[in-house]
């Protein structure tokens, strides 16, 4: 037999997403665990990759669709394009991973002019009849045929049809249309056809079949499919599966309806009912927005069984699956249909939350529940909240104009902006930008728009349209099914009337703010506030047995520290930051940055001094200036981590950065010096590089002006023998950055250590201290076995190492960038997610050179990748001994190593 490329529902199974798709392989599943699913079959993603590749059908595919159409419609009993009683088959799109709204999907395929009228005699419906083959026609004639809009400004051209058809009929909603005006609709969409393709819609459901067939395998590389790989990571090899199933209809009348729902709450967690309706109407209407649907516990009132039966499906997906599901349905004349399950994507909260619970209920172990929330998500639980005060005060001010439904947690505050490609260039020219995108509802168009804002609210839609279901998946906060917004595209306004029936507008740029966790919307800025696991463990505002979200987060990251083997550091330049990183988790600081303690306060001048000073005497003159304030710098910092390591860097970064530029300054450091102006102005110009990243910096530094490190090194260690006193453990590890050569690290070892011995034999202390490394350039990770000899530890400096690997400046990448990843040369920033190809294996090597020399080194990673979950795995795969990452990150690290330990055991 030749390959297979098509399995009927019953011949699959959850573990087949790979081939299946993640659609196929549920509806395989759900047919086999006996819940209703309407017949169908799935066109394997092996099937897509071949036809992509070679732009035809593989050998064999037809025949095979045709075997498996004949066997659908022997289980159906009807016939494709039979004109009395036809079959009605979805072809939809279904990937490995879910893409939400990416691809493409066509509804009521086989539906003609002479199949149409069947149908309205067989059920007696002409209304129900027409509203299907129209929804069809746009549908292809969008997807297949090439309608599609191709600006922000056009309109879809069958929506536009439409709208004038309901104005002319005086009515509001599609469901209001007539049976004639249905009619005239198919014929004005079929004439729209002609007119701007130049084709008849096809009458021969065969030929429609192939078309939506090969225009669904041709969605895996449209723009949207393609950013939204890009965004998750979707590799693009995978290719789509084709779902070809039997139609079932939620909008042959009362008894009818559709909808989609969550076994548990996804934005919150808890476990409810959650989900939402329409009565006769088809899934596109609620995923789209259009109509605003009803919540699922009021189907009850309409659909008694059907709900009653839908509520024991929540019940048995969710233990079945042993996770939270989302499902869509149909009810079609009193008959319920289940079309779609998958994990449900959820918010951080919901995911920490639905873990604790699995694991309270029995369901799944503390491995599992680490495995199943993404480290990202954790930001949620630490996303601000609006200042309550403010937020009460902007409601006494009448400034909250609106309500909708909360569809994403937390607090947003931006400029109003109607378009998201409006908000996709704003971002791109000014990354500081904050916005709020408002819209009627939005689309997969606008993903990349929706990226760029703060938080999006809506007009129409529910807490599961595609704008709460992109909240929820990129964290963003959102507000859907705001009805009071009246939005004017073409003035670039928004109109909202209040409660008292003051209208309120917004012109695009206006600030507006929205609290997603209560649904409310705002005139103005709004100040925010710390969430409430910042308020336990940082602002100490909140007991932690009043909230809920903290004790999960706790529970959740004990489990992860009870697992992980990477220890998890963070990088702090004050003894605030250390005592919020002490609190989020952090067990030492691996980057302790002195040159930020530099700019602080009146440090500036003396720091000015020190540089443009001519003598060594004169520059140490300025620096036993700055000795006192450094050593308090550290002792503050020494006492906050008592007991912890403390990685401190000598100055790094080249001396210009700190150069006096206005007129003010310059005179200052020129009077400090005793010398003009004008000489101030000639040694900055001598100091000027023209390529500073890699000028005169870091180590070099220590080499030309070796009184700075020994004044820093005597900072340290005199702190930490003042604060051992105390009686407070102390642990200093002295670090040079940009090292590159074995000399190097020989000289700046003798200097550190000899500094620190005088301190110590003078202090008459016992402190104990190390010297090592920064590991940043490529040289110093081929030569790691020679600086090993005279460093206690390496730290890999991710930042200047991706820098100096690639060649490519961290300063200047904005002019290329963009490009670089857009055309797929970079899959990802490599600032952001660690080059594992390139940059990952030069860090092995030094690490095998290094452990050559000593095999007992410690080895640590500081930039920034050390708080990036696929990074903090990588450096648990390579054996590091610790991550180090902003405070802010230290929970998210925490739970990326754990999960990193946890699959090594699997
Ligand atoms: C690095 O280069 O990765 C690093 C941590 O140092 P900095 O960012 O200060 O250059
Ligand atoms: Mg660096």
């Amino acid at each position: 037999m030749g390959t297979k490329f098509i399995y009927d529902f019953e011949e699959g199974n959850q573990d087949m997403k790979e081939l299946l798709g993640g659609k196929g392989a549920n509806l395989a599943e759900m047919t086999s665990m006996g819940i209703p699913v309407p017949p169908g079959f799935t066109i394997s993603t092996e099937t897509c990759v071949s036809y992509l590749a070679a732009c035809e059908y593989p050998k064999g595919l037809s025949e095979q669709i045709d075997e498996h159409l004949a066997s659908l419609e022997k289980k159906m009993g009807k016939d494709l394009g039979d004109p009395e009683d036809p079959l009605l088959v979805s072809v939809r799109s279904g990937a490995r991973a879910s893409m939400p709204g990416m691809m493409d999907t066509i509804l009521n395929l086989g539906l003609n002019d002479r199949s149409v009228e069947g149908i309205a005699a067989k059920t007696g419906n002409a209304r129900f009849a027409y509203d299907s083959y129209r929804r069809f026609i746009a549908m292809y004639g969008d997807v297949v045929l090439g309608m599609k809009p191709q600006s922000k400004e056009e309109r879809d051209p069958f929506d536009v049809i439409l709208d004038e058809k309901k104005k002319a009929a005086g009515v509001k909603q599609d469901n209001e249309l007539s049976s004639d005006d249905l009619k005239d609709i198919v014929a004005a969409f079929k004439a729209e056809i002609k007119k701007r393709k130049g084709v008849d819609f096809p009458q021969d459901p065969q030929e429609q079949l192939r078309g939506a067939i090969v225009a669904v395998f041709d969605s895996w590389n449209n723009d949207r499919a393609n950013a939204y790989r890009k965004k998750y990571d979707i590799p693009a090899e995978w290719g789509t599966a084709v779902n070809v199933q039997a139609m079932v209809f939620g909008n042959t009348g009362e008894k009818s309806g559709t909808g989609v729902g969550f076994t548990r709450n996804p934005a919150t967690g808890e476990n409810e009912v959650y989900g939402e309706f329409l009565i006769n109407a088809q899934g596109e209407d609620v995923v789209a927005g259009i109509r605003t649907p009803e919540k699922l516990g009021e189907l009850d009132k309409y659909l008694p069984q059907a709900y009653c039966e839908l509520l024991k499906i929540r019940d048995v997906l969710d233990s079945h699956y042993r996770d939270m599901q989302d499902f869509e349905f149909t009810i079609q004349d009193d008959k319920l249909w289940m079309l779609q399950t998958r994990s449900g994507k959820r918010t951080g909260f919901a995911a920490v939350r639905i873990a604790c619970d699995l694991v309270d209920e029995g369901i799944i172990t503390p491995d599992e529940a680490i495995l199943r929330v993404e480290p990202e998500g954790l930001n949620d639980l630490l996303r601000p909240i609006f200042d309550n005060e403010a937020k009460e005060q902007a409601k006494r001010d009448g400034r909250m104009v609106a309500t909708g439904t909360k569809a994403g947690p937390g607090a947003a505050t931006g400029k109003v902006v109607l378009f998201a490609q409006d908000a996709h260039e704003i971002k791109a020219q000014d990354p500081d930008a904050r916005l709020l995108l408002v819209r009627h509802e939005t689309s997969p168009e606008d993903i990349k728009g929706m990226d760029a804002a703060e938080g999006f609210i809506t007009q129409f839609g529910g807490a599961t349209s595609h704008a709460a279901l992109v909240a929820r998946q990129m964290g963003k906060v959102c507000i859907v099914g705001c009805a009071a917004l009246d939005i004017d595209y073409d003035k670039k306004k928004v109109t909202i009337v209040t409660g008292d029936g003051t209208p309120v507008v917004f012109n695009e740029g206006d600030w507006m703010s929205i609290d997603g966790t209560a649904g409310e919307v705002y005139q103005g800025m709004i100040e925010t506030m710390p969430s409430e696991v910042e308020q336990v463990l940082i602002t100490k505002t909140l007991d932690a047995d009043k909230s809920l979200v903290y004790q999960q987060f706790a529970k959740l990251l004990e489990w992860a520290d009870e697992r992980r083997r990477l220890g998890i550091r963070t990088n702090a330049d004050t003894p605030g930051q250390s005592e919020q990183a002490v609190a989020f988790g952090a067990e030492g600081i691996g980057l302790c940055r002195t040159e930020h303690m530099f700019f602080g306060g009146d440090r500036i001048l003396a720091v000015r001094q020190m540089i443009l000073s001519d003598s060594v005497e004169g520059r140490k003159e300025a620096l036993a200036k700055i000795f006192p304030m450094q050593k308090a710098d550290f002792e503050g910092i020494f006492r906050v981590m008592a007991g912890r390591p403390v990685t401190i860097r000598l100055l790094d970064p080249p001396l210009h950065e700190f150069l006096p530029h206005e007129a003010d300054d310059i005179a200052d450091v020129a009077r400090e010096l005793g010398v003009s102006v004008e000489e101030v102005e000639e040694r900055n110009r001598r100091l000027k590089e023209a390529n500073p990243m890699l000028g005169h910096r870091g180590c070099r530094l220590g080499m030309t002006y070796p009184e700075i490190y020994e004044m820093q090194v005597q900072a340290v260690i005199r702190a930490a023998c003042e604060v051992a006193r105390e009686g407070v453990d102390v642990k200093p590890e002295i670090m040079i950055p940009l090292v590159g050569s074995s000399r190097e690290m020989q000289v700046m070892r003798e200097l550190a250590v000899k500094a620190a011995d005088e301190v110590i034999c003078a202090e008459k202390s016992e402190v104990k201290y190390m010297v090592g490394t920064m590991i940043e350039l490529p040289r110093a990770c081929v030569v790691a076995d020679g600086i090993a000899q005279n460093a206690e530890f390496f730290s890999f400096g991710t930042n200047d190492l991706t820098q100096t690997t690639f060649g490519i400046s961290r300063d200047d990448v904005k002019g290329f960038l963009p490009t670089y990843i857009a055309r797929d040369i970079y899959a990802v920033d490599p600032f952001q997610r660690l080059d594992q190809e390139g940059v990952g294996d030069l860090m092995k090597l030094a690490i095998e050179r290094g452990r050559a020399t000593r095999p007992e080194i410690k080895l640590g990673i500081c930039g920034e990748h050390g708080g990036e979950p696929t990074s903090v795995k990588f450096c648990h795969k390579i054996g590091l001994n610790y991550v180090s990452c902003s405070p802010f990150r230290v929970p998210i690290a925490r739970l990326a190593a754990a999960q990193a330990a946890v699959e090594d055991k699997a």
